[in-house]
């Protein structure tokens, strides 16, 4: 029996209700499979509980997940928190902390789906955010608080090795996909330095995948294209900014911010990775059971992936596929189902072993 350890972080907002749907379709998944099975232990670090302790992640807490082979997270975020903090307190801590630099955010209109854009059916992208360094790297500060002559300062920050790795990993992602096209994103036009330099290591790294197929685009233009013609894109690379705001466009272009699903991965494996559907907390809707699941699921079906759980993941992503082809969609799609309908769907299809 093959047994994976699962930390489950659920937080803040939505992230509980679609954690437990999460959990409920996984242990579906094993009962059926019979092959496996999880080990799953639950962190209550949220807003709650840094409200409460003044932290998120308790001393020593980084080096408790150490133990785990993946990481299930829900979402970071409250109305009593500032969002900086939230993020800094919890999410970013262990992404950094594991080096879980490479985030792998596919974007697809599932069967039953509507786009919002005519030609939606053609998206089927896969960004590949770089998640360790570049605008998010934390350095900078602030000074003169208060005063005329208050200063800011927020440095993106690019090493040559943090570059290297994050376009190998998206060559060799390219590579592995049927169209074999990445498009390189930055604004090198506009920022001449780190910019500049992701550019030519992309074109160094390149050298070593003569079949796949290469093309460039400047961040701005991007947005127009995947607008305008989404059926010209397959997998984009982009720094940790650009990426995080091509990845929301990418969600909802494809019928939903709860459909999205992400992978933020230690590709080295030194470090569990993290599994967390692109949505954050939805105080909005949370507590009404509406949150739609599917983006967990969805990021669920990658964490499989990445477990070595193949047909599981297969499996996993059939189920979630018939029941958004038989329209059990809650109200961000346009339908009446709740969670708990979405999760039961996927359930039985599962059990069903169609
Ligand atoms: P955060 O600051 O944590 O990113 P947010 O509420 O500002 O949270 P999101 O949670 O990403 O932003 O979502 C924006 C809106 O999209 C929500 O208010 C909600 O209406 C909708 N949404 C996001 N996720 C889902 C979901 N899983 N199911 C249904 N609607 C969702």
């Amino acid at each position: 029996m093959r047994i994976h350890k699962i930390a489950a972080i659920p937080a803040d907002g939505i992230g509980p209700e679609v954690i437990a749907a999460g959990l409920e379709v996984l242990n579906a998944l094993a009962s059926h499979d019979g092959g496996f099975k999880f080990d799953i232990e639950h962190f209550p670090w949220s807003s709650d509980y840094y409200l409460e302790h003044g932290y998120y992640i308790p001393e020593g807490g980084l080096e408790q997940l150490k133990a785990f082979d993946a990481i299930f997270f829900g979402a970071v975020g409250s109305q009593q928190v500032p969002d900086h903090v939230s993020l800094w307190g919890l999410r970013l801590p262990i992404a950094q902390g594991f080096d879980q630099y490479a985030n792998v955010r596919p974007a697809r209109v599932l069967p039953g789906v509507q786009s919002p854009l005519k030609g939606g059916e053609d998206i089927d992208w896969v960004i590949v955010r770089e998640n360790s360094e570049g605008e998010y790297a934390g350095n900078g500060g602030r000074t003169h608080r208060g005063l005329p002559i208050e200063t800011a300062t927020e440095t993106a920050v690019f090493t040559r090795a943090g570059v290297e790795r994050i376009h190998r990993f998206a060559f060799e992602l390219a590579q592995k996909r049927p169209a074999k096209h990445l498009t390189l994103v930055t604004k090198s036009n506009a920022q001449r330095f780190g910019m500049v330099m992701w550019d030519e290591i992309f074109y160094e790294v390149a050298a070593d995948f003569p079949d796949v197929k290469v093309d460039r685009e400047l961040v701005d233009a991007v947005t127009t294209r995947m607008v305008l013609k989404p059926k010209t894109l397959d997998v984009i690379v982009a720094t940790n900014l650009h990426a995080d705001i091509l990845s929301d466009l990418a969600a909802a272009l494809s019928g939903s911010l709860g459909i999205g699903p992400t992978a933020n991965l230690n590709p080295e494996r030194a470090f569990p990775s993290m599994f967390e559907p692109i949505h954050g907390s939805a105080f909005d809707i949370t507590g009404k059971g509406i949150a739609n699941p599917v983006a967990t699921f969805w990021t669920a079906a990658m964490m499989l992936e990445h477990l070595g759980e193949q047909g599981a993941a297969k499996r996993l992503m059939q189920a979630i596929e018939a029941v958004t082809a038989d329209k059990v969609h809650t109200p961000d799609l346009g339908g009446k189902a709740t969670t708990a309908d979405v999760t039961r769907a996927v359930c039985e299809f599962i059990r069903a072993g169609k």
